[in-house]
Protein backbone atom coordinates (compact mmCIF):
# COMPACT_ATOMS: atom_id res chain seq x y z
CA UNK A 1 0.00 0.00 0.00
CA UNK A 2 1.28 3.51 -0.55
CA UNK A 3 1.33 5.30 3.05
CA UNK A 4 1.45 8.54 1.57
CA UNK A 5 -2.06 7.89 -0.66
CA UNK A 6 -4.54 9.75 1.17
CA UNK A 7 -7.11 7.46 3.16
CA UNK A 8 -10.92 8.24 2.87
CA UNK A 9 -13.49 7.09 4.99
CA UNK A 10 -17.00 8.62 3.38
CA UNK A 11 -19.04 8.72 7.07
CA UNK A 12 -21.77 10.34 5.60
CA UNK A 13 -22.68 7.99 2.93
CA UNK A 14 -22.85 5.08 5.97
CA UNK A 15 -24.55 7.29 8.11
CA UNK A 16 -27.35 8.34 5.96
CA UNK A 17 -29.82 7.28 3.09
CA UNK A 18 -28.44 7.88 0.03
CA UNK A 19 -30.34 8.17 -3.61
CA UNK A 20 -30.69 4.36 -5.48
CA UNK A 21 -30.53 6.62 -8.76
CA UNK A 22 -27.17 7.79 -9.65
CA UNK A 23 -26.20 10.63 -12.08
CA UNK A 24 -26.97 13.95 -12.63
CA UNK A 25 -30.89 13.74 -14.38
CA UNK A 26 -32.73 16.70 -12.41
CA UNK A 27 -34.99 15.26 -10.12
CA UNK A 28 -36.67 15.64 -6.82
CA UNK A 29 -35.10 12.99 -4.82
CA UNK A 30 -37.40 12.24 -1.78
CA UNK A 31 -35.88 9.84 1.42
CA UNK A 32 -32.52 10.55 0.96
CA UNK A 33 -30.09 12.61 1.62
CA UNK A 34 -27.63 12.85 -1.27
CA UNK A 35 -27.11 11.23 -4.34
CA UNK A 36 -24.59 9.61 -6.26
CA UNK A 37 -22.74 11.84 -8.79
CA UNK A 38 -19.51 11.92 -10.71
CA UNK A 39 -17.80 15.21 -11.84
CA UNK A 40 -17.94 16.08 -15.54
CA UNK A 41 -14.47 15.84 -16.65
CA UNK A 42 -13.26 19.28 -18.09
CA UNK A 43 -10.50 20.21 -21.12
CA UNK A 44 -7.29 20.96 -19.94
CA UNK A 45 -6.90 21.13 -16.09
CA UNK A 46 -4.19 23.59 -14.16
CA UNK A 47 -3.78 24.29 -10.67
CA UNK A 48 -3.84 28.04 -10.60
CA UNK A 49 -3.38 28.48 -6.87
CA UNK A 50 -3.28 26.32 -3.51
CA UNK A 51 -3.19 26.50 -0.13
CA UNK A 52 0.13 25.30 1.62
CA UNK A 53 -1.79 25.37 5.07
CA UNK A 54 -4.92 23.20 3.90
CA UNK A 55 -2.61 20.99 1.86
CA UNK A 56 -0.58 20.03 4.78
CA UNK A 57 -3.83 19.91 6.94
CA UNK A 58 -4.86 16.99 4.83
CA UNK A 59 -1.14 15.68 4.57
CA UNK A 60 -0.87 16.49 0.98
CA UNK A 61 3.18 17.04 0.92
CA UNK A 62 4.37 19.83 -1.88
CA UNK A 63 5.84 17.18 -4.49
CA UNK A 64 1.98 15.43 -4.42
CA UNK A 65 0.50 19.01 -5.26
CA UNK A 66 3.38 19.68 -8.28
CA UNK A 67 2.19 16.28 -9.55
CA UNK A 68 0.63 16.44 -12.52
CA UNK A 69 -2.23 13.64 -10.98
CA UNK A 70 -3.18 16.71 -8.22
CA UNK A 71 -5.06 19.30 -11.21
CA UNK A 72 -6.38 16.12 -12.38
CA UNK A 73 -8.31 15.42 -9.20
CA UNK A 74 -9.23 18.82 -8.21
CA UNK A 75 -10.37 19.50 -11.58
CA UNK A 76 -12.85 16.19 -11.34
CA UNK A 77 -10.87 14.05 -14.29
CA UNK A 78 -9.62 11.69 -11.89
CA UNK A 79 -10.52 10.03 -8.29
CA UNK A 80 -7.95 9.09 -5.76
CA UNK A 81 -8.87 5.57 -4.33
CA UNK A 82 -11.66 5.81 -1.80
CA UNK A 83 -13.41 9.21 -3.12
CA UNK A 84 -16.85 8.02 -3.90
CA UNK A 85 -18.64 11.26 -5.09
CA UNK A 86 -21.70 12.97 -4.38
CA UNK A 87 -23.85 15.62 -4.16
CA UNK A 88 -25.71 16.64 -1.09
CA UNK A 89 -29.78 16.98 -0.67
CA UNK A 90 -30.91 20.01 0.96
CA UNK A 91 -33.80 22.55 1.18
CA UNK A 92 -33.59 26.31 1.83
CA UNK A 93 -35.45 29.79 3.07
CA UNK A 94 -34.13 32.27 -0.25
CA UNK A 95 -34.53 35.91 0.61
CA UNK A 96 -37.24 35.24 3.30
CA UNK A 97 -39.40 32.67 1.37
CA UNK A 98 -39.46 28.52 1.65
CA UNK A 99 -37.72 27.28 -1.84
CA UNK A 100 -38.12 23.26 -1.37
CA UNK A 101 -35.71 21.63 -2.83
CA UNK A 102 -32.17 22.86 -3.98
CA UNK A 103 -29.40 20.98 -3.04
CA UNK A 104 -25.50 20.77 -4.15
CA UNK A 105 -26.52 22.16 -8.48
CA UNK A 106 -23.06 22.57 -8.72
CA UNK A 107 -20.92 21.22 -6.03
CA UNK A 108 -19.62 17.44 -5.71
CA UNK A 109 -18.37 16.36 -2.58
CA UNK A 110 -15.45 13.64 -3.45
CA UNK A 111 -15.05 12.21 0.23
CA UNK A 112 -13.97 12.49 3.98
CA UNK A 113 -10.19 12.56 3.80
CA UNK A 114 -8.29 11.43 6.90
CA UNK A 115 -6.02 14.61 7.75
CA UNK A 116 -2.64 14.38 9.43
CA UNK A 117 -4.50 15.26 12.38
CA UNK A 118 -6.56 12.66 11.94
CA UNK A 119 -9.60 14.23 11.96
CA UNK A 120 -11.84 13.53 8.79
CA UNK A 121 -11.97 16.83 6.16
CA UNK A 122 -14.59 16.72 3.26
CA UNK A 123 -13.29 17.87 -0.17
CA UNK A 124 -15.65 19.30 -2.31
CA UNK A 125 -15.65 20.85 -5.87
CA UNK A 126 -17.39 23.84 -6.64
CA UNK A 127 -18.42 23.95 -10.45
CA UNK A 128 -17.62 20.65 -11.02
CA UNK A 129 -21.11 20.03 -13.66
CA UNK A 130 -23.76 18.69 -13.58
CA UNK A 131 -26.26 17.07 -10.68
CA UNK A 132 -29.39 16.07 -9.63
CA UNK A 133 -29.54 19.31 -8.05
CA UNK A 134 -28.39 21.67 -10.67
CA UNK A 135 -32.59 22.70 -11.60
CA UNK A 136 -31.52 23.56 -15.24
CA UNK A 137 -28.28 25.34 -14.71
CA UNK A 138 -24.74 23.97 -15.72
CA UNK A 139 -23.13 23.01 -12.26
CA UNK A 140 -19.97 25.16 -13.53
CA UNK A 141 -17.95 28.51 -11.80
CA UNK A 142 -16.23 31.48 -13.90
CA UNK A 143 -12.83 31.82 -12.59
CA UNK A 144 -13.75 34.88 -10.99
CA UNK A 145 -16.14 33.55 -8.44
CA UNK A 146 -13.96 30.70 -7.72
CA UNK A 147 -10.84 33.22 -7.12
CA UNK A 148 -12.93 35.03 -4.32
CA UNK A 149 -13.81 32.06 -2.91
CA UNK A 150 -10.57 30.58 -2.51
CA UNK A 151 -9.07 33.87 -1.21
CA UNK A 152 -11.95 34.53 1.20
CA UNK A 153 -11.49 31.18 2.71
CA UNK A 154 -8.43 31.11 3.38
CA UNK A 155 -8.74 34.85 4.28
CA UNK A 156 -11.14 34.35 7.00
CA UNK A 157 -9.19 31.39 8.63
CA UNK A 158 -5.93 34.03 9.02
CA UNK A 159 -8.32 36.57 10.70
CA UNK A 160 -9.78 34.00 13.17
CA UNK A 161 -12.94 33.88 11.76
CA UNK A 162 -14.44 30.04 11.44
CA UNK A 163 -14.81 29.22 7.92
CA UNK A 164 -15.01 26.55 5.38
CA UNK A 165 -11.46 25.96 4.02
CA UNK A 166 -9.89 26.03 0.43
CA UNK A 167 -7.55 23.67 -0.84
CA UNK A 168 -7.17 24.78 -4.71
CA UNK A 169 -8.02 26.35 -7.45
CA UNK A 170 -8.11 24.84 -10.51
CA UNK A 171 -8.80 26.54 -14.16
CA UNK A 172 -11.00 24.71 -16.31
CA UNK A 173 -9.80 25.26 -19.91
CA UNK A 174 -13.95 25.65 -20.77
CA UNK A 175 -15.07 28.79 -20.73
CA UNK A 176 -18.58 29.28 -18.60
CA UNK A 177 -20.97 31.45 -20.23
CA UNK A 178 -22.86 34.39 -17.62
CA UNK A 179 -24.98 36.77 -17.70
CA UNK A 180 -23.34 38.89 -14.70
CA UNK A 181 -26.42 41.11 -13.77
CA UNK A 182 -29.17 39.14 -15.41
CA UNK A 183 -29.96 42.26 -17.64
CA UNK A 184 -29.28 40.31 -21.15
CA UNK A 185 -25.50 40.34 -21.44
CA UNK A 186 -24.02 37.21 -21.50
CA UNK A 187 -20.48 36.72 -21.98
CA UNK A 188 -18.18 33.62 -22.00
CA UNK A 189 -15.64 34.09 -19.36
CA UNK A 190 -13.24 31.26 -17.88
CA UNK A 191 -14.08 28.22 -15.62
CA UNK A 192 -12.26 27.15 -12.88
CA UNK A 193 -13.29 24.55 -9.56
CA UNK A 194 -12.57 25.41 -5.87
CA UNK A 195 -11.71 22.05 -3.76
CA UNK A 196 -13.82 23.89 -0.46
CA UNK A 197 -12.72 22.04 2.54
CA UNK A 198 -14.76 21.44 5.89
CA UNK A 199 -15.76 18.83 8.47
CA UNK A 200 -19.12 18.80 6.84
CA UNK A 201 -20.70 20.83 5.13
CA UNK A 202 -24.17 20.32 6.28
CA UNK A 203 -26.33 23.65 5.98
CA UNK A 204 -29.86 24.60 8.06
CA UNK A 205 -31.52 23.77 4.96
CA UNK A 206 -30.53 19.92 5.00
CA UNK A 207 -32.58 19.48 7.39
CA UNK A 208 -35.01 21.76 6.74
CA UNK A 209 -36.35 19.67 3.42
CA UNK A 210 -36.76 16.23 5.06
CA UNK A 211 -39.16 18.30 7.89
CA UNK A 212 -40.79 20.06 4.69
CA UNK A 213 -41.64 16.89 3.74
CA UNK A 214 -43.12 15.20 6.48
CA UNK A 215 -40.04 12.54 6.63
CA UNK A 216 -39.27 12.69 10.44
CA UNK A 217 -37.41 9.27 10.34
CA UNK A 218 -34.97 10.76 7.78
CA UNK A 219 -34.66 14.28 9.57
CA UNK A 220 -34.27 12.56 12.96
CA UNK A 221 -31.60 10.26 11.13
CA UNK A 222 -29.97 13.32 9.89
CA UNK A 223 -29.74 14.78 13.31
CA UNK A 224 -28.04 11.66 14.88
CA UNK A 225 -25.49 11.31 12.01
CA UNK A 226 -24.12 14.95 12.63
CA UNK A 227 -24.26 14.40 15.92
CA UNK A 228 -21.66 11.59 15.80
CA UNK A 229 -19.92 12.93 12.84
CA UNK A 230 -19.53 16.47 13.28
CA UNK A 231 -20.51 16.83 18.11
CA UNK A 232 -18.80 13.58 19.20
CA UNK A 233 -18.26 15.74 22.52
CA UNK A 234 -22.29 15.61 22.94
CA UNK A 235 -23.21 13.36 25.80
CA UNK A 236 -26.64 12.12 26.71
CA UNK A 237 -29.60 10.95 24.26
CA UNK A 238 -32.74 11.70 22.98
CA UNK A 239 -34.35 15.36 23.35
CA UNK A 240 -31.99 16.48 26.05
CA UNK A 241 -29.25 15.43 23.48
CA UNK A 242 -30.86 17.23 20.86
CA UNK A 243 -31.41 20.47 22.87
CA UNK A 244 -27.53 20.83 23.81
CA UNK A 245 -26.97 20.44 19.59
CA UNK A 246 -29.21 22.73 18.58
CA UNK A 247 -28.24 24.84 21.51
CA UNK A 248 -24.44 24.43 20.08
CA UNK A 249 -25.58 25.60 16.70
CA UNK A 250 -27.07 28.80 17.88
CA UNK A 251 -23.90 29.57 19.69
CA UNK A 252 -21.39 28.70 17.07
CA UNK A 253 -23.38 30.82 14.67
CA UNK A 254 -23.63 33.61 17.58
CA UNK A 255 -20.05 33.42 17.27
CA UNK A 256 -19.46 33.36 14.16
CA UNK A 257 -21.38 35.98 13.15
CA UNK A 258 -19.69 39.08 16.05
CA UNK A 259 -16.48 37.66 14.34
CA UNK A 260 -17.86 39.02 10.82
CA UNK A 261 -19.41 42.18 12.60
CA UNK A 262 -15.67 42.66 13.91
CA UNK A 263 -13.79 42.32 10.99
CA UNK A 264 -16.81 44.32 8.67
CA UNK A 265 -17.53 41.42 6.14
CA UNK A 266 -21.18 40.82 4.85
CA UNK A 267 -22.43 37.36 3.31
CA UNK A 268 -24.55 38.93 0.78
CA UNK A 269 -26.42 35.74 0.88
CA UNK A 270 -27.55 34.58 4.51
CA UNK A 271 -30.45 32.05 2.98
CA UNK A 272 -31.09 29.09 5.24
CA UNK A 273 -29.09 26.63 2.18
CA UNK A 274 -25.85 29.06 3.32
CA UNK A 275 -25.29 28.62 6.88
CA UNK A 276 -23.46 26.02 7.96
CA UNK A 277 -25.03 24.25 11.23
CA UNK A 278 -20.99 24.05 12.40
CA UNK A 279 -20.90 27.71 12.72
CA UNK A 280 -18.73 28.25 10.03
CA UNK A 281 -18.52 30.90 6.85
CA UNK A 282 -20.00 29.34 3.97
CA UNK A 283 -20.70 29.89 0.43
CA UNK A 284 -18.65 32.58 -0.55
CA UNK A 285 -20.69 34.31 -3.20
CA UNK A 286 -21.33 38.43 -3.46
CA UNK A 287 -19.70 38.97 -0.08
CA UNK A 288 -17.64 42.17 0.81
CA UNK A 289 -16.07 44.48 3.35
CA UNK A 290 -17.64 47.42 4.74
CA UNK A 291 -15.24 50.48 3.50
CA UNK A 292 -16.93 53.46 4.19
CA UNK A 293 -18.84 52.41 7.17
CA UNK A 294 -22.67 51.98 7.05
CA UNK A 295 -24.76 49.35 8.47
CA UNK A 296 -27.31 49.49 5.64
CA UNK A 297 -24.42 48.35 2.85
CA UNK A 298 -25.01 45.02 0.94
CA UNK A 299 -22.52 44.30 -1.82
CA UNK A 300 -25.23 41.82 -3.42
CA UNK A 301 -26.86 43.64 -6.41
CA UNK A 302 -29.80 40.94 -6.50
CA UNK A 303 -30.37 42.15 -3.21
CA UNK A 304 -30.39 45.72 -3.57
CA UNK A 305 -34.43 46.35 -3.09
CA UNK A 306 -34.86 45.03 0.38
CA UNK A 307 -31.05 44.85 1.71
CA UNK A 308 -32.35 41.96 3.63
CA UNK A 309 -28.77 40.84 3.99
CA UNK A 310 -27.26 44.29 5.09
CA UNK A 311 -24.32 44.68 7.52
CA UNK A 312 -25.94 45.88 10.06
CA UNK A 313 -28.65 43.10 10.31
CA UNK A 314 -26.58 40.17 10.07
CA UNK A 315 -27.14 39.27 13.54
CA UNK A 316 -30.95 39.54 13.22
CA UNK A 317 -30.88 37.00 10.04
CA UNK A 318 -29.03 34.74 11.72
CA UNK A 319 -31.60 34.81 14.46
CA UNK A 320 -33.84 34.48 11.70
CA UNK A 321 -32.35 31.30 10.15
CA UNK A 322 -31.84 29.87 13.72
CA UNK A 323 -36.10 30.49 14.26
CA UNK A 324 -36.27 28.15 10.77
CA UNK A 325 -34.26 25.60 11.58
CA UNK A 326 -36.12 24.94 15.46
CA UNK A 327 -38.84 24.75 13.89
CA UNK A 328 -37.55 21.70 11.17
CA UNK A 329 -36.40 20.37 14.01
CA UNK A 330 -39.93 20.66 16.40
CA UNK A 331 -41.09 17.02 15.04
CA UNK A 332 -38.07 15.51 17.27
CA UNK A 333 -39.35 17.18 19.88
CA UNK A 334 -41.71 16.97 22.62
CA UNK A 335 -41.84 20.03 24.16
CA UNK A 336 -40.57 23.46 22.50
CA UNK A 337 -38.85 24.72 25.68
CA UNK A 338 -35.10 23.29 24.33
CA UNK A 339 -35.35 25.21 21.49
CA UNK A 340 -36.24 28.18 22.67
CA UNK A 341 -33.33 27.75 25.46
CA UNK A 342 -31.44 27.40 22.08
CA UNK A 343 -32.45 30.54 20.37
CA UNK A 344 -31.57 32.33 24.15
CA UNK A 345 -28.27 30.90 24.00
CA UNK A 346 -28.00 32.67 20.44
CA UNK A 347 -28.57 35.85 21.95
CA UNK A 348 -26.23 35.92 25.14
CA UNK A 349 -23.85 34.79 23.19
CA UNK A 350 -24.21 37.45 21.01
CA UNK A 351 -24.22 39.91 23.32
CA UNK A 352 -21.17 38.40 25.56
CA UNK A 353 -19.05 38.49 22.08
CA UNK A 354 -20.04 42.04 20.95
CA UNK A 355 -18.93 43.09 24.95
CA UNK A 356 -15.70 41.03 24.25
CA UNK A 357 -15.37 42.52 20.57
CA UNK A 358 -15.76 46.10 22.05
CA UNK A 359 -13.27 46.13 24.55
CA UNK A 360 -10.98 44.57 22.06
CA UNK A 361 -11.42 47.16 19.59
CA UNK A 362 -11.65 49.86 21.87
CA UNK A 363 -8.19 48.59 23.71
CA UNK A 364 -9.86 48.76 27.18
CA UNK A 365 -9.40 45.70 29.82
CA UNK A 366 -13.43 45.36 29.33
CA UNK A 367 -16.48 47.33 27.84
CA UNK A 368 -19.45 48.21 30.94
CA UNK A 369 -22.66 49.41 29.60
CA UNK A 370 -21.11 52.85 29.03
CA UNK A 371 -18.45 51.69 26.87
CA UNK A 372 -20.79 50.07 24.97
CA UNK A 373 -22.79 53.90 24.26
CA UNK A 374 -18.73 55.36 23.56
CA UNK A 375 -18.81 52.45 20.83
CA UNK A 376 -22.26 53.22 19.29
CA UNK A 377 -20.85 57.13 19.21
CA UNK A 378 -18.24 56.22 17.32
CA UNK A 379 -20.18 53.83 14.78
CA UNK A 380 -22.16 56.78 14.34
CA UNK A 381 -19.51 59.11 13.50
CA UNK A 382 -18.16 56.71 11.15
CA UNK A 383 -21.26 56.58 9.52
CA UNK A 384 -21.85 60.29 9.80
CA UNK A 385 -18.37 61.12 8.23
CA UNK A 386 -18.11 57.91 5.99
CA UNK A 387 -15.31 56.62 7.21
CA UNK A 388 -13.55 53.74 6.35
CA UNK A 389 -14.03 50.92 8.64
CA UNK A 390 -10.92 48.90 8.84
CA UNK A 391 -8.66 51.79 8.98
CA UNK A 392 -10.43 54.00 11.16
CA UNK A 393 -9.96 51.03 13.92
CA UNK A 394 -6.26 51.19 13.25
CA UNK A 395 -5.81 54.85 13.01
CA UNK A 396 -7.76 54.51 16.72
CA UNK A 397 -4.78 52.39 18.00
CA UNK A 398 -2.11 55.45 17.42
CA UNK A 399 -4.42 57.87 19.27
CA UNK A 400 -2.53 59.15 22.88
CA UNK A 401 -4.68 59.19 25.62
CA UNK A 402 -2.75 62.15 27.08
CA UNK A 403 -3.08 64.28 23.92
CA UNK A 404 -5.63 63.15 21.60
CA UNK A 405 -5.05 64.38 18.34
CA UNK A 406 -7.73 63.85 15.31
CA UNK A 407 -4.94 64.03 12.94
CA UNK A 408 -4.55 60.87 12.98
CA UNK A 409 -7.75 59.84 11.24
CA UNK A 410 -7.21 62.57 8.85
CA UNK A 411 -6.15 59.61 5.97
CA UNK A 412 -9.74 57.53 6.79
CA UNK A 413 -12.49 60.03 4.66
CA UNK A 414 -13.78 59.44 1.72
CA UNK A 415 -15.18 63.22 0.93
CA UNK A 416 -13.92 65.89 2.56
CA UNK A 417 -17.55 67.51 3.03
CA UNK A 418 -18.44 64.97 5.49
CA UNK A 419 -15.43 64.89 7.05
CA UNK A 420 -15.81 68.36 7.91
CA UNK A 421 -19.34 67.85 8.99
CA UNK A 422 -18.01 65.71 11.70
CA UNK A 423 -15.38 67.38 13.13
CA UNK A 424 -16.69 69.01 16.07
CA UNK A 425 -18.37 65.43 17.51
CA UNK A 426 -15.21 63.62 16.84
CA UNK A 427 -12.96 65.74 18.46
CA UNK A 428 -15.43 65.35 21.04
CA UNK A 429 -15.60 61.66 21.07
CA UNK A 430 -11.62 61.51 21.18
CA UNK A 431 -11.69 63.31 24.50
CA UNK A 432 -14.00 60.86 25.62
CA UNK A 433 -12.22 57.95 24.52
CA UNK A 434 -8.75 59.12 26.47
CA UNK A 435 -10.43 59.87 29.32
CA UNK A 436 -12.02 56.19 29.35
CA UNK A 437 -8.36 55.16 28.56
CA UNK A 438 -6.84 56.89 30.79
CA UNK A 439 -8.87 55.41 33.64
CA UNK A 440 -8.53 51.94 32.28
CA UNK A 441 -5.75 49.28 33.45
CA UNK A 442 -4.35 48.64 30.59
CA UNK A 443 -0.86 50.24 29.78
CA UNK A 444 -0.24 51.99 26.38
CA UNK A 445 1.58 49.24 25.22
CA UNK A 446 -1.01 46.22 26.39
CA UNK A 447 -3.55 48.16 24.37
CA UNK A 448 -2.22 48.40 21.49
CA UNK A 449 -1.64 44.99 20.97
CA UNK A 450 -5.25 43.81 22.03
CA UNK A 451 -6.86 46.36 19.71
CA UNK A 452 -4.02 45.34 16.88
CA UNK A 453 -5.11 42.10 17.03
CA UNK A 454 -8.77 42.78 17.00
CA UNK A 455 -8.68 45.40 13.97
CA UNK A 456 -7.15 43.57 11.30
CA UNK A 457 -5.53 46.20 8.82
CA UNK A 458 -5.43 43.83 5.73
CA UNK A 459 -8.76 42.70 4.46
CA UNK A 460 -10.11 41.09 0.93
CA UNK A 461 -11.38 44.47 -0.18
CA UNK A 462 -13.49 43.73 -3.41
CA UNK A 463 -11.38 46.30 -5.21
CA UNK A 464 -7.99 44.24 -4.50
CA UNK A 465 -10.38 41.18 -5.08
CA UNK A 466 -10.94 42.68 -8.68
CA UNK A 467 -7.69 43.37 -9.40
CA UNK A 468 -6.14 40.00 -9.07
CA UNK A 469 -8.99 38.38 -10.96
CA UNK A 470 -8.76 41.19 -13.83
CA UNK A 471 -4.96 40.09 -14.03
CA UNK A 472 -5.81 36.33 -13.90
CA UNK A 473 -8.65 36.47 -16.69
CA UNK A 474 -5.73 37.38 -18.81
CA UNK A 475 -3.63 34.55 -17.64
CA UNK A 476 -1.78 36.31 -14.55
CA UNK A 477 -1.88 34.74 -11.09
CA UNK A 478 0.73 37.09 -9.84
CA UNK A 479 -2.13 39.55 -8.21
CA UNK A 480 -4.09 36.08 -6.74
CA UNK A 481 -0.91 35.21 -5.05
CA UNK A 482 0.16 38.12 -3.69
CA UNK A 483 -3.14 38.48 -1.93
CA UNK A 484 -2.90 35.35 -0.60
CA UNK A 485 0.37 35.89 1.00
CA UNK A 486 -0.73 39.63 2.44
CA UNK A 487 -3.96 38.32 3.53
CA UNK A 488 -2.10 35.43 5.39
CA UNK A 489 -0.93 38.14 8.32
CA UNK A 490 -3.76 40.31 8.13
CA UNK A 491 -2.80 41.98 11.66
CA UNK A 492 0.50 42.70 11.64
CA UNK A 493 1.77 45.84 9.52
CA UNK A 494 4.08 45.60 6.90
CA UNK A 495 6.25 47.79 5.01
CA UNK A 496 5.65 47.79 1.17
CA UNK A 497 2.31 46.69 1.40
CA UNK A 498 0.20 50.13 1.86
CA UNK A 499 -1.50 49.69 -1.45
CA UNK A 500 -3.38 46.84 -0.05
CA UNK A 501 -4.19 48.61 3.04
CA UNK A 502 -5.75 51.67 0.79
CA UNK A 503 -8.79 53.47 0.90
CA UNK A 504 -10.95 52.48 -2.18
CA UNK A 505 -9.65 54.08 -5.21
CA UNK A 506 -12.04 56.17 -7.29
CA UNK A 507 -11.92 53.73 -10.40
CA UNK A 508 -13.75 51.08 -8.18
CA UNK A 509 -16.64 53.53 -7.12
CA UNK A 510 -18.72 51.97 -9.93
CA UNK A 511 -17.29 49.08 -11.14
CA UNK A 512 -18.80 45.41 -11.50
CA UNK A 513 -16.96 43.13 -8.82
CA UNK A 514 -16.14 46.03 -6.82
CA UNK A 515 -19.48 48.35 -6.10
CA UNK A 516 -21.95 45.90 -7.68
CA UNK A 517 -21.69 42.36 -7.05
CA UNK A 518 -24.36 39.98 -7.81
CA UNK A 519 -25.14 36.16 -7.43
CA UNK A 520 -24.21 35.34 -10.84
CA UNK A 521 -20.92 33.02 -10.28
P1 LIG B 1 -26.13 29.94 -4.06
O1 LIG B 1 -26.98 31.17 -4.12
O2 LIG B 1 -24.84 30.04 -4.84
O3 LIG B 1 -25.91 29.47 -2.68
O4 LIG B 1 -26.92 28.79 -4.83
C1 LIG B 1 -28.26 28.47 -4.55
C2 LIG B 1 -28.61 27.19 -5.23
O5 LIG B 1 -28.41 27.29 -6.66
C3 LIG B 1 -27.80 25.98 -4.79
O6 LIG B 1 -28.64 24.86 -4.81
C4 LIG B 1 -26.73 25.89 -5.86
O7 LIG B 1 -26.20 24.59 -5.96
C5 LIG B 1 -27.51 26.29 -7.11
N1 LIG B 1 -26.65 26.82 -8.17
C6 LIG B 1 -26.03 28.03 -8.18
N2 LIG B 1 -25.32 28.18 -9.32
C7 LIG B 1 -25.47 27.04 -10.03
C8 LIG B 1 -24.96 26.55 -11.29
N3 LIG B 1 -24.16 27.29 -12.07
N4 LIG B 1 -25.33 25.31 -11.69
C9 LIG B 1 -26.13 24.56 -10.92
N5 LIG B 1 -26.63 24.94 -9.75
C10 LIG B 1 -26.31 26.17 -9.30
MG1 LIG C 1 -25.34 28.13 -1.59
Amino acid sequence: MDTTAPQFDNRLLTLLPGDPESGPRRREVLGAAWSPVMPTPVAAPVLLAWSPEVAAMLGFDPAQVDDEGFAQVFAGNALYAGMQPWAANYGGHQFGHWAGQLGDGRAISLGELIGADGRHWELQLKGAGPTPYSRGADGRAVLRSSIREFLCSEAMHHLGVPTTRALSLVGTGEDVVRDMFYDGHPRAEPGAIVCRVSPSFLRFGSFELPASRGETALLKQMVDACIARDFPELKGQGEALYGDWFAQIAVRTAEMIAHWMRVGFVHGVMNTDNLSVLGVTLDYGPYGWVEDFDPDWTPNTTDAQGRRYRFGTQPQVAYWNLSRLAQALSPLFADVQPLQAGLAAYQATFVACTRRDVAAKLGLAAADDADLQLFQRWQQLMQDGGMDMTLTWRALMRIDANTPDAGVLAEVFYDPERQHAVQEPLQQWLQDYAARLRADPLSAPERFAKMGAANPLYVLRNWLAQEAIDRAEQGDLGGVHALQDVLRDPYTERPGLEHYAGKRPAWADNRAGCSMLSCSS
